[in-house]
């Protein structure tokens, strides 16, 4: 089973991956810089190949970089796109320094240009950012799968249902041309399709079913799992501890045992310490019958 937690990334990526094992992990997400926004750290090699070396070692991995909130390609303002897409650009040239690591990022928000105009605008940025890395690597894309979060539909979020997140992936890759099959995924986050209005709770498999005939569920490369504070539908996107909120215990028992889910990397964003992160693993651990 392939479980774990976000972590802090501030004392690096050897520090994160003792950690998780600490806590009975072996996969963590962490932030590429400040959720925030601003410039991040700049990577220390010493520490990435001590990293690559434990984790070889005690079996960690895939690990999940997140995006910064901040970055909006479907912003309205040219300085928002612009810190967008310099962010993701910067922020995948340092994850090829981690093989194996995905690129987690929210689609962004249309901020009232409609979903359309959204869709466009965040295609258009992945797709040079895409061509050009292409360009300066020998005709090869990044070995970063790059994810896009299944979102809420909190205000004008893109990615609220699993048609615009189709959507998001048809309009990359048809800028994109070929070679590009592999690249772009999904991350499915618990709270976040339950706040949109996906019953997990009632028909896990008609969810799943729909996920794979809308997105197709080979493009499914991770799980975000959080309990929500709110009501199916409720488009408000407030994480939970596992089994306190309204999603509850007896649907997650469902999620880690399903056929299409359990053998994706689980990682846990709900409202924890590191103490309640060690229990939330082991409580999903738990809840594995297979
Ligand atoms: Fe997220
Ligand atoms: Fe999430
Ligand atoms: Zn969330």
């Amino acid at each position: 089973m392939l479980i774990g937690c976000h972590l802090s990334s501030s004392g690096g990526y050897l520090a994160m991956a003792q950690t998780a094992v600490s806590i009975g992990a072996n996969v963590f997400q962490f932030f590429t810089r400040n959720p925030r926004g601003g410039a991040a750290k700049p990577v220390d090699p010493a520490d990435v190949e001590a990293f690559i070396a434990y984790a070889r070692e005690h079996g960690v991995g895939p690990i999940l970089a997140h995006a910064p909130y901040t970055l909006n390609a479907a912003g309205a303002e040219e300085r928002v796109r612009e810190f967008a897409e310099a962010t993701m650009a910067d922020d995948l040239k340092r994850l090829e320094l981690t093989p194996g690591a995905m690129y987690n990022f929210h689609p962004g928000s249309h901020v009232g240009q409609g979903a359309e105009a959204g869709i466009e605008l965040v295609s258009s940025m992945l797709a040079r950012i895409l061509l050009s890395w292409r360009e300066a690597h020998g005709g090869k894309f990044p070995a970063t799968s790059i994810l896009f979060e299944t979102m809420s539909g909190k205000g004008s979020e893109l990615g609220r249902n699993f048609e615009e997140i189709r959507a998001l992936i048809d309009a990359t890759e048809s800028k994109l041309g070929t070679g590009a099959q592999t690249l772009l995924g999904v991350c499915l986050d618990t709270c976040h399709v339950w706040d949109g209005g996906y019953d997990i709770v009632g028909d896990l498999d008609g969810v799943v079913a729909e996920f794979d005939r809308v997105v197709g569920l080979k493009r499914l490369k991770a799980v975000h799992v959080n309990d929500s504070m709110n009501v199916l539908g409720a488009h408000k996107d407030r994480h939970e501890k596992i089994g306190k909120g309204r999603i509850g215990l007896e649907a997650f028992r469902r999620i880690v045992n399903h056929p299409a889910l359990s053998r994706l990397p689980l990682y846990l964003e709900t409202p924890c310490d590191l103490q309640g992160y060690r229990d939330e693993i082991a409580l999903m651990k738990g809840l594995r019958t297979a």
